[in-house]
C-alpha cells in the first residue's frame, strides 16, 4: 500500500489514470441507471495492453485486442456493428461498454470558401472544446499549395489538449475563459478519430495534426504523448511523428523532458515578444520562464534531436510588428536553428490589439529575412466563422 501511494505521488497522472481506471470498472460491477453514460470506456482512453487486459477479463483470446485496434485504427470504425468479423455477443458487449463517441456535436461551422471546418465539442461535464479541420492546396486554393512531399492536397486538424487554458494569454479566447480541466488521451485521440472517419468517407486522410485547439499541451504532458504514441502506432493508425506539430507557451521543464524523449514530432514555441516586460503583459507565464530561458530550452532541444524549432509570432498593430522588434528577434535568435511563423492577429471579444496589415507583415517579414532567419506569413484561416483558439467556445458559452 505504501509503495502504491508513493508512485501515486510521484507520479499524479498515473494516479488520474489508474483512478480514471478503477472508478469506470467499479462503475461497471454496480450499474446505476442513470449513471450508464458515465460508466461507458471511451474506446480510445485504451492503449494495447490494457484493451488486451480488458478483454482477456471477458475470456477473449489474446488475438482479439489486435482485432478490434484494427478494426479501431485502421479501418476507422465508429461503431461495435462495423466489427462484422466479431461475434455477435462480443459486439453486445462493446456496445454495453464502450463509446466510441466520447463528446457531442454542439455546433459546426465551415468557413465561407468551404476550406475550414470547426466542430465545438461537448464533453459530458457539460464543457466545450473545438477542433478544426483545414483543407490546404486543392485546386480552388489561391493561397496554399499542395503538400511538397506527396504532391496532394494536405487536411491539417487543429485540436485541443484542454477545455480552457491555465496560461491567461491576454490576446487568446481560450486564456480569457479561464482553466476547465484536462482532456484524457482518448478524448484527445476521439478528435483525430472523428474527422478522420469523416474523411474517409471523401477518400480523403488526415494529413497533418497540430496541437493548437484550446489548451496548453505541455501543461496535460502525459495525456498528450499518450495520445500522440497511440495515434502513432504502426499496427494501428500510424500516424508519422514528423506529421505532428506541438506548439507550446513555453514551459520550459517540458520543452527539456521533450527533448530528452527525442521524439520526431514538431516543436512550436509561441514568443510573440522578445523583451521580457513586453511578453510579460501579453502571456503571464513569461513571469515565472523568461525569454531567455525558453530560447535556452530551445538550444538544448536542438542539440538533443538536430530539428528546427518554430516560433509563433502573432502580428499585433503597432505592437510587436515594427522593423526594430523583428531586428531585435532576429539577433536574439541569431545562431539557433530555427523558423518564424508571423500570423496576422485574429481579434478577440476580451483583447483591444488588431491585427497587422499585409504591408506592415511583408515588411516584419523582410526586416528579419534580411538579419538572416527564416519566416513565413500565414494566412489566417477561417476568420469568418471564429476558427481561431477558443473563439467559437468562447462565442458558445456567452
Ligand atoms: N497553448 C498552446 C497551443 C494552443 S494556442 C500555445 O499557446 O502555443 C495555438 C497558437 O495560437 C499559439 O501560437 C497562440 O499564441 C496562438 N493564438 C492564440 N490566440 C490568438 C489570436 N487571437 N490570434 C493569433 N494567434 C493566436
Ligand atoms: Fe493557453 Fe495557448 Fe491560449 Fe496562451 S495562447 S491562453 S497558452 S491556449
Amino acid at each position: 500500500m505504501q509503495k502504491l501511494l508513493e508512485f501515486f505521488l510521484q507520479d499524479p497522472c498515473a494516479f488520474r489514470t489508474q483512478y480514471y481506471l478503477i472508478t469506470k470498472i467499479f462503475a461497471q460491477k454496480f450499474p446505476l441507471r442513470s449513471a450508464k453514460i458515465e460508466t461507458m470506456i471511451n474506446i480510445y482512453d485504451l492503449d494495447l495492453p490494457s484493451l488486451t487486459e480488458l478483454l482477456k477479463g471477458w475470456n477473449e483470446p489474446a488475438y482479439r485486442a489486435k482485432q478490434v485496434w484494427q478494426g479501431l485504427y485502421v479501418h476507422l470504425y465508429n461503431s461495435p456493428e462495423r466489427f462484422t468479423n466479431l461475434s455477435k455477443p462480443l459486439r453486445e458487449k462493446m456496445m454495453e461498454n464502450f463509446t466510441f463517441m466520447p463528446f457531442s456535436v454542439k455546433t459546426f461551422q465551415d468557413s465561407s470558401d468551404k476550406h475550414t471546418r470547426k466542430t465545438l465539442f461537448e464533453l459530458p461535464d457539460r464543457n466545450l472544446i473545438e477542433a478544426v479541420l483545414m483543407r490546404y492546396g486543392d485546386p480552388a486554393d489561391t493561397h496554399d499549395g499542395p503538400d511538397a512531399r506527396t504532391t496532394k492536397p494536405r487536411r491539417t486538424l487543429c485540436i485541443s489538449t484542454q477545455a480552457g487554458c491555465a496560461m491567461g494569454c491576454v490576446f487568446c479566447a481560450t486564456g480569457q475563459l479561464g482553466f476547465k480541466r484536462h482532456l484524457s488521451s482518448g478524448e484527445i485521440v476521439a478528435q483525430v478519430m472523428y474527422y478522420a472517419q469523416m474523411l474517409k468517407k471523401q477518400e480523403e486522410t488526415v494529413s497533418n495534426i497540430v496541437f493548437m485547439g484550446m489548451g496548453e499541451p505541455f501543461h496535460n504532458y502525459e495525456n498528450t504523448m499518450a495520445a500522440i504514441d497511440r495515434l502513432n502506432d504502426s499496427e494501428g493508425y500510424n500516424f508519422g511523428a514528423r506529421r505532428f506539430t506541438i506548439s507550446t507557451v513555453g514551459l520550459v521543464p517540458q520543452i527539456r523532458r521533450f527533448a530528452d524523449e527525442q521524439r520526431q514530432v514538431n516543436l512550436a514555441i509561441s514568443l510573440h515578444a522578445i523583451d521580457d516586460d513586453a511578453r510579460v503583459a501579453m502571456m503571464p507565464v513569461n513571469k515565472r520562464y523568461k525569454i531567455d530561458e525558453v530560447l535556452e530550452a530551445c538550444e538544448y532541444y536542438v542539440a538533443k534531436t538536430s530539428r528546427r524549432v518554430t516560433f509563433e509570432w502573432a502580428l499585433i498593430n503597432g505592437v510587436n510588428d515594427t522593423p526594430e522588434v523583428a531586428k531585435k528577434l532576429a539577433s536574439k535568435l541569431r545562431g539557433l536553428m530555427c523558423h518564424v511563423n508571423a500570423i496576422p492577429l485574429n481579434p478577440t471579444a476580451g483583447f483591444d490589439g488588431q491585427a497587422t496589415d499585409r504591408q506592415r507583415a511583408i515588411l516584419f517579414k523582410e526586416s528579419l529575412e534580411q538579419a538572416g532567419i527564416p519566416c513565413t506569413i500565414r494566412m489566417r484561416r477561417g476568420i469568418d466563422i471564429n476558427a481561431g483558439c477558443g473563439q467559437l467556445a468562447g462565442a458558445a458559452s456567452k
